[in-house]
């Protein structure tokens, strides 16, 4: 079935429309649900890359299926449209059935902000603007969410803000790998970096992949779990995850150069050791080696002029272990 036409589609354009027209204290995209009794601040932030539109099912679920704005139980719910440009973009795309992908952002990667961002005000590309307009509301947040889905069909993946995430709130998730560390080994900085104080608990998931019925399904059931192990929801999720595959992310990839290009296709998971050569130059640079055992995440499918340049090609993890709660 087409994401154009598809029931899916269609009620997740109507959340993003509806969001869209909403704003809290001057802001577009942002629609607070105030349970009018005390307890956390919760975030759920979608659509920070454009083109990954599983955090709209969430919404849409919470909105026309549970009713949420009646039946939150405590606290305050900030759903919140991170980059409307880009996913204003993605609909338009989508409407005329050409390719999405260029709709990850409008100007610059909304997860790969500059460390002066939310200082520079001469940095005026949209998704700079975006993140220091939506900053105030974003550091209310005791617990954050942000919702990511990504281009291969890889297993659902919780993305941990260093590698201290409190796995409590991800009880019911059904999601049993966890990507640690990664916000301090990537360029630049992750927008849920931004999120909350220093007490905040705050994660991305990675969904499944884009505009697949089985992302919007997980990213579901991980914002259920969430609301409820923070007590705004009743009841308990059904999931029970006692073991987590842990990749703590201690390198990654990245092409000086267009004319880099990795030797093989490398999978998900893939173990790779000490000085094994990953990608060569078609113009002669010295070959990119791995630089210490361990496990390739997220790399890169792209080639040749395909590739995106300036972003990682692939995260290289620590040998995996296991943790247990
Ligand atoms: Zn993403």
């Amino acid at each position: 079935m087409k994401f154009s036409t598809s029931t899916h589609a269609v009620r997740i354009r109507r959340t993003f429309e509806m969001l869209k027209s909403q704003s809290y204290e001057g802001v577009s995209g942002v629609l607070c649900i105030d349970s009018g009794v005390s307890g956390p601040v919760v975030g759920m932030t979608a659509c920070t890359h454009g083109n990954e539109p599983a955090g709209l099912a969430i919404f849409a679920h919470l909105l026309e299926d549970m009713d949420i704005c009646n039946t939150l139980l405590r606290g305050t719910l900030f759903l919140v449209v991170n980059n409307v440009g880009a996913a204003n973009l993605f609909f338009d795309l989508t409407a005329q059935g050409k390719d999405t992908s260029v709709a990850r952002y409008v100007d610059i990667n909304m997860n790969r902000l500059p460390k002066d961002v939310c200082t520079n005000d001469a940095d005026t590309r949209y998704e700079a603007c975006r993140t220091r307009e939506l900053l105030p509301l974003w550091k209310r947040f005791d617990y954050g969410m942000d919702v990511h889905s990504t281009t291969m069909d890889i297993e659902p993946m919780i993305i941990s803000k260093g590698d201290s995430y409190a796995l409590e709130l991800a009880r019911g998730f059904p999601v049993r790998k966890l990507v640690s560390h990664i916000d301090r080994v990537q360029l630049n900085t992750p927008v849920f970096a931004f999120y909350g104080g220093t007490h905040a608990q705050v994660c991305a998931i990675e969904a499944g992949q884009h505009e697949k019925d089985t992302a919007y399904v997980n990213a579901t059931m991980c914002a259920k779990a969430f609301l409820q192990n923070a007590h705004m929801l009743s009841g308990t999720s059904h999931t029970q995850i006692t073991e987590y595959r842990e990749f703590f992310i201690d390198g990654s990839v990245v092409f000086d150069d267009v004319s880099y290009d990795f030797v093989t296709l490398f999978q998900e998971e893939e173990c790779v050791r000490e000085g094994q050569v990953l990608a060569t130059s078609s113009i002669g640079l010295p070959d990119v080696r791995a630089p210490f055992e361990g496990v390739l995440i997220m790399p890169s499918t792209k080639r040749g002029s395909e590739k995106i340049m300036g972003e990682e090609q692939s995260f290289i993890s620590r040998p995996m272990r296991v943790r247990r709660v």
